[in-house]
């Protein structure tokens, strides 16, 4: 369930390694800066403070990149300057984060899955709703049952909702709802749905790494994710808590 209480381990653990990545680089940079800077006098007396101040301003952005994120959390009032930057630090800085997890031992999934809590948690704080018919739903083809012979990732309205994948539930909301469902192959079939219809908000199923990407991907369009369930294991008949997409739902469709 989509709780705040539920999110709230998951957030701290994005957020407190995207800092200690932060700090990391911010450390080698300062060092490679003291290294090179007899090099760069060399050049120009200039050199070395042009350089320390676009460093600076570099540290100063990122550090308010996630001051915003944490304030966005909190639910107090943010730069929307920072947003854009938000996700390009992430994108930068993930890797160094990754590492640095590794050594207490956590898993790159789990930080995914952290930044997909950090960003849920962000988009129900900011309170979007959008009207059902500029929702899009996307699903991974992974959810349709391997042996149905039914060709869905054209046209949804091919599936005959047997009721043996949640395909079938997700088009009954749909038909329910009025939001537009969609099923994607990958994420460049998904990004050419996403300009195709150019909803207001986007409602993504997907495994972590795929939700991660695909948040950032659509940004500045507001995009929520809901993590599918892998008991074979990843791309293979995956499922997904069709209780938790409508509550998702429901928080974000707009009631006349
Ligand atoms: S619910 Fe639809 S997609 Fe899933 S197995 Fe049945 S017909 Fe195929």
């Amino acid at each position: 369930m989509l709780t705040l209480e539920a999110l709230r381990p998951k957030k701290r653990l994005f957020l407190g390694l995207l800092l200690a990545s932060e700090i990391f680089v911010a450390v080698a940079l300062y060092g490679a800066w003291k290294i090179s800077y007899l090099g760069l006098e060399n050049i120009s007396e200039y050199l070395p403070a042009i350089v320390g101040a676009l460093l600076i301003l570099a540290g100063t952005v990122s550090f308010g990149a996630v001051c915003n994120m944490v304030l966005a959390l909190k639910g107090l009032p943010t730069l929307k300057l920072f947003h854009r930057w938000s996700f390009a630090l992430i994108k930068y800085l993930f890797p160094v984060a990754v590492r640095i997890g590794k050594i207490f031992g956590i898993r790159r999934r789990q930080l995914e899955g952290s930044f997909v809590a950090v960003s849920n948690l962000i988009f129900i704080k900011s309170g979007i709703k959008v009207p059902a018919e500029r929702l899009l739903v996307l699903s991974p083809h992974c959810l349709q049952l391997s042996s149905c012979p039914h060709k869905i990732t054209r046209d949804p309205h091919n599936c005959k909702r047997c009721g043996r994948c949640n395909v079938g539930d997700l088009m009954k909301l749909s038909d329910e709802l009025g939001f537009t469902f969609f099923v994607a192959t990958g994420g460049t079939l998904a990004r050419q749905m996403v300009k195709k219809i150019r909803p207001q908000a986007v409602l993504a199923i997907a495994c972590e790494r795929d939700l991660m990407s695909g948040i950032q991907d659509v940004y500045p369009l507001p995009a929520v994710g809901v993590l599918n369930i892998r008991p074979n294991g990843p791309c293979n008949n995956t499922r997904v808590d069709i209780d938790e997409v409508r509550r998702v739902l429901n928080r974000i469709i707009e009631r006349e």
